[in-house]
């Protein structure tokens, strides 16, 4: 590569959750140590957010405009840094909760929604008289999950399969009725390979210190109703919110945030060649870029692990290798607006999810505007299904006319909507947009940061949590690992990486 002219502090690479919340925490550190860090962040795409996008779609026929998420609609708020990051960026007040009414996830069981009893969190149920009475497990499955008062605890610190712990602990029922649809439809993940501790951590955690994970559960309740805000004071956010705008209101935000600090941001140009120059990098730019190259102190990888395997391939074979290896799935959404007269049997809830053995072609069907306020007119209801995925790949290669016949076939059977009652439908596919923590995640993700050069990061949904909160607080961190290289303090190992996100 020939001499380059702008000359970075620190490039992020990706213009997605991970990449501009990592400029955003650099901006802040930058200003609180007092240091002036010049920045760029360069983005593939003409459309910063990567799989954040939310699309206003509007039926002129009847004029009813409908608010569509084509990635995530929420974020979890148990992990503090999604909410804080809102917070911070001043979107405190457009914090959107779920609705309090009309909650329940159901359970498809024989071609028939069944509801998720209440109290069952996440994958284990706290309170025993609607779980005594749920027809979703049968007698036998519910007697074998009680089972984990009593089971002894697996000590050992080793990996295993979401699917055998719960098997271990709850049985198989618990596991085909609860838990693989849970995974399949929500998380996109698949239980019989996804590593338990890059995944839940929790539920290992839970398993050692109260020795059933029901006990550990029901303690954390217990902990969450004495910990309730004095009365008359504003209700905590639920335990997943939005924005009021969509998810991409966050992104508009931070871009806005980003622009006003003076972060260089540079969309619709793509990272061909990152290679070594002295103690930096060059950085060899393609598209609608106004020069051919830059160079930088450090360089950070806030994109897809096959992309950064590419990247990394002629500095650090070994780190492109094990970044190949991280699997992917594919997996896509079409949500569609009808009118209420015309949806005879609603999902009477936030949604349902459908095990692998009710073979059907879509994985789970969220009821947006149930979940959400402001979502679709009132006379209206937005409806997302889920298809792809490791259960159903073939879905991906349907075209939009197939796709949406063979899935509105599911949504009559399931509701009775039909197709020419349609008023808006959005199709988004993501092609390997769906990283997979298959056993030993964690410890490949350590490798791959040992393996790299100094001064060459990665970062983002690929690594340590795939939702926005997680990329956030990797954000965090993997701005404190920089400052800290560019400062010389030498804390900038892949050590501190690991123990601040675990
Ligand atoms: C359908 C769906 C629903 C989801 N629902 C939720 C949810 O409800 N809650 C939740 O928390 N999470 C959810 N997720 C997960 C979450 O959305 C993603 O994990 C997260 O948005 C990924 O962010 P990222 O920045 O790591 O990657 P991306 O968003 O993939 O961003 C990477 C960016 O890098 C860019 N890029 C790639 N190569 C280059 C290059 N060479 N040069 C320049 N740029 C490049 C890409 O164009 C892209 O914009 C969902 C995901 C999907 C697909």
């Amino acid at each position: 590569m020939s001499e380059s002219s702008t000359k970075y502090d620190v490039l992020i690479v990706g213009g997605g959750i991970a990449g501009l919340s990592t400029a955003w925490h650099l901006v802040q550190q930058a200003a609180e140590q007092g240091r002036c860090v010049r920045i760029g962040v360069v983005e593939a795409s003409d459309r910063w957010g990567g799989k954040i996008r939310t699309d206003i779609v509007h039926d002129p026929e009847s004029d009813r405009r409908f608010l569509i998420e084509g990635g995530p609609d929420s974020f979890i708020t148990q992990k503090p840094e999604g909410l804080k990051l809102a917070r911070d960026l001043g979107l405190g007040d457009r914090i959107l909760s779920t609705n309090t009414v009309r909650r329940a996830v159901y359970v498809l069981k024989r071609g028939k929604p069944l509801p998720l009893p209440d109290g069952v969190l996440l994958i284990v149920p706290t309170e025993f008289v609607p779980f005594a009475l749920s027809p979703l497990i049968s007698p036998l499955g519910k007697l074998r999950m009680g089972l984990d008062l009593f089971i002894r605890a697996r000590k050992d610190e080793s990996d295993e399969t979401l699917a055998d712990f719960i098997r271990r602990r709850l049985g198989q029922e618990a596991l085909d009725r609860i838990a693989e649809p849970l995974m399949a439809g929500i998380y996109n993940a698949e239980a019989e390979r996804q590593s338990l501790l890059a995944t839940f951590p929790r539920f290992r955690m839970i398993e050692q210190k109260y020795g059933s994970l029901i006990k550990g559960m029901l303690a954390a309740k217990a902990q969450r109703a004495s910990h309730a805000p004095p009365p008359g004071s504003p209700p905590p956010p639920t335990m997943f919110v939005s924005l009021q705008g969509g998810a991409s209101e966050l992104i508009e935000t931070l871009i806005k945030s980003l622009e006003a600090s003076g972060v260089e941001l540079r969309p619709a140009t793509r990272v061909e060649r990152v290679e070594p120059q002295g103690s930096e990098f060059a950085v060899a730019l393609s598209g609608a870029q106004r020069e051919q190259r830059v160079s930088a102190s450090a360089v950070i990888l806030a994109t897809p692990a096959f992309h950064s395997a590419d990247l990394v391939r002629p500095i650090a074979p070994e780190a492109a290798g094990l970044l190949e290896t991280i699997r992917y799935v594919s997996t896509g959404t079409i949500t569609m607006g009808f009118l209420k007269s015309d949806v005879p049997r609603p999902i009477d809830g936030f949604g349902l999810v459908i095990p692998r053995s009710e073979n059907r072609c879509v994985n789970a069907i969220t009821c947006s505007s149930i979940k959400w306020s402001g979502r679709a007119p009132d006379d209206c209801l937005l409806m997302r299904a889920f298809f792809g995925g490791s259960r159903r790949p073939d879905m991906m290669d349907l075209d939009d006319e197939q796709l949406l016949e063979q899935v509105m076939a599911e949504v009559t059977n399931l509701t009775g909507a039909t197709p020419d009652r349609l008023l808006v439908h959005r199709i988004y596919r993501w092609h390997r947009g769906n990283p997979q923590y298959d056993v030993g995640h964690l410890e490949r993700v350590d490798q791959i940061e040992q393996q790299l050069p100094d001064g060459l990061y990665v970062t983002g949904s690929p690594y340590r949590g795939i939702g926005i909160p997680d990329c956030a607080a990797q954000g965090k961190v993997t701005a404190e690992r920089v400052m800290a290289r560019l400062a010389g303090t030498g804390t900038d190992t892949a050590q501190a990486m690991s123990e601040a996100t675990s």
